[in-house]
């Protein structure tokens, strides 16, 4: 994928975040180490994702003398997608003590991968002018997608995605449906393969994260009738500007 096609693509180049995505991808990270590698590479992300908030002056006494600092303008706001967005959370308050987090709850539903609302407590109106969406993977793009709909239709004025690793196909999707929206990321790998994972990836970031390896089947990959390879096939038309 040419990443110049997608001008709201931020690809880190820190050699920290190198260093320490490849120790979450391992598969012998287990999950206390990998849990600590997400909040790790969350801040990392978040700080770079962060540079361009605006700010606006104050006057800050030292014990010295007054003098001119500033202060973060926008209110911001935290979304992790559930549940995997949910180890991103802490890194990010650290990083913005006062922000708020909204939880929006979708499930991918495992076969058509289309995200479905299942929570949804935000106010009528927008508290936050900036939203952060955390998601370690953004794989399809359409759990992203559906949650910036849902975030513009509150009245959020800015909003970004950040997330650990990206598959193409996801930042097609997202690109296209909100290209104003920002996308910050530790790397973009190859592909996302038949089973709706990314691939090299790190396998599931939420069962490696809470060490649940015999989960449900709600996951990547429990489709017996193969109609998730076809919606992947359809993304990968997509991303190849192909009908
Ligand atoms: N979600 C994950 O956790 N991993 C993937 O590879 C794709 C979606």
């Amino acid at each position: 994928m040419d990443p110049a096609r997608f001008p709201n693509l931020h690809v880190s180049q820190h050699p920290l975040v190198a260093h320490k995505l490849a120790l979450l991808r391992d598969r012998t990270t287990e999950p206390k180490r990998f849990r600590e590698l997400v909040r790790e590479l969350s801040w990392l992300l978040g700080y770079e994702a962060m540079a361009d908030l605006t700010t606006r002056p104050i006057t800050v006494e030292t014990p010295l003398e007054p003098m001119a600092g500033v202060e973060l303008e926008p209110k911001v706001g935290l979304v992790p997608v559930l549940r995997a967005g949910l180890g991103m959370v802490d890194a990010m308050l650290e990083l913005m003590p006062s922000a708020e987090v909204w939880h929006i709850g979708l499930y991918r539903d495992e076969r058509s991968l289309k995200p479905v609302e299942y929570y949804n407590k935000l106010p009528d109106a927008a508290t936050v002018q900036v939203c952060l969406i955390l998601d370690p993977m953004l794989a399809t793009g359409g759990s992203s997608s559906a949650t910036v709909d849902i975030l513009k239709a509150w009245g959020a004025a800015r909003i970004k995605q950040v997330s650990l690793i990206a598959a193409p196909e996801g930042v097609a999707t997202l690109s296209a449906a909100h290209p104003d929206v920002g996308i910050h990321v530790a790397a973009v790998d190859r592909a996302l393969n038949e089973r709706g994972y990314i691939v090299p990836g790190l396998g599931d970031a939420g069962d490696r994260q809470f060490g649940t390896f015999a989960g449900p089947s709600s996951e990547p990959g429990h489709d017996p009738a193969g109609e998730t390879a076809e919606v992947v096939r359809r993304l990968q038309r997509n991303l190849a500007g192909e009908p």
